[in-house]
C-alpha cells in the first residue's frame, strides 16, 4: 500500500510549494488543508456566518464541498464546484481563516474530511497538524521550519513581487505574531510530533528539501 505523507510547519517554511513538489515527484495527491480552512472561511463570509456560531459553521462543513483538481500542472482549489484559488488567497479571508481553524467543531468536521481524502494513501497532506491529529500514524512525517526571519524575509519578497508596499521588520513581526496564535490556540495547536522528521529550510533551496524528503520517503 502507499504511505500516507504528513508535512507540518508554521507559515512561510515553503511548506506548498514543497508539498507540491514532493507530491508530483512521487506521484501522489497533494492535499493542502489550509486551503480547505480557507474554503470554510470563504463559505462562511459570504453566507455572513458569524464566526462565534459553533453550531451554523458545524452545518456548514457538512453541506459543502471541497475537491482538489490538477489543471495546466496547477492545483486548483473547488468549492461547490467553483474555482476558489484565487479568493481564498485574500487577506479578508485569510483573516476570517484563523477565527473559524481555532472552532473545535469546525476541526472535528475537517479532520473527519481530511482523513477521508487520505485513506487510502499515496498522499501528501500538508497542514498544521496532519502528524499529530489527522494521521498520528502517517507512514512518514516532516516537521518543516525556517527562521522567523528567513520566513518573513520570504514572504516579503512574495509580497513585493506581488506589488505591495511592505516593510520587511514588519513582514518578520507579523510572522513571529501568527506563529504565536498558532502554537498557543486551544485546540490542536501547532506542534511538532515527536517521531516528525524536523527539517530546517534556512539555509536550503527548495530543490534541496524536495530531494532530502523523496530520498526519505523511498528509503
Ligand atoms: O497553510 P495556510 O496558511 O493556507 O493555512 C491558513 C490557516 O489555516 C493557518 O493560519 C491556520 O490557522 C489554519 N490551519 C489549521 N490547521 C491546518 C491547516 C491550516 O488550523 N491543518
Amino acid at each position: 500500500s502507499f504511505p500516507i505523507v504528513a508535512i507540518d510547519g508554521p507559515s512561510g517554511a515553503g511548506k506548498s510549494t514543497i508539498s507540491r513538489m514532493l507530491a508530483r515527484r512521487l506521484n501522489f495527491t497533494h492535499i493542502d488543508t489550509g486551503a480547505m480552512y480557507r474554503c470554510i472561511a470563504l463559505a462562511a463570509l459570504r453566507r455572513g456566518i458569524d464566526p462565534e456560531d459553533e453550531a451554523a459553521l458545524a452545518e456548514l462543513c457538512e453541506r459543502v464541498k471541497i475537491d482538489f483538481k490538477r489543471q495546466d500542472g496547477q492545483q486548483r482549489v473547488i468549492l461547490d464546484g467553483e474555482d476558489v484559488s484565487g479568493e481564498i488567497r485574500t487577506p479578508a479571508v485569510s483573516l476570517l481563516t484563523s477565527r473559524v481553524s481555532s472552532v473545535a467543531a469546525v476541526r472535528e468536521k475537517m479532520v473527519a474530511m481530511q482523513r477521508e481524502m487520505g485513506r487510502e494513501g499515496g498522499v501528501v497532506l500538508e497542514g498544521r497538524d496532519i502528524g499529530s491529529v489527522v494521521f498520528p500514524d502517517a507512514g512518514i512525517k516532516f516537521f518543516l521550519t525556517a527562521s522567523a526571519q528567513e520566513r518573513g524575509a520570504r514572504r516579503y519578497r512574495e509580497l513585493r513581487e506581488q506589488g505591495h508596499e511592505v516593510d520587511l521588520q514588519q513582514t518578520i513581526d507579523e510572522v513571529i505574531s501568527r506563529d504565536q496564535a498558532d502554537s498557543s490556540r486551544q485546540h490542536s495547536p501547532l506542534t511538532q510530533a515527536e517521531d516528525a522528521i524536523l527539517v530546517d529550510s534556512t539555509d536550503m533551496t527548495i530543490e534541496q528539501v524536495v530531494e532530502m524528503m523523496a530520498r526519505r520517503v523511498r528509503s
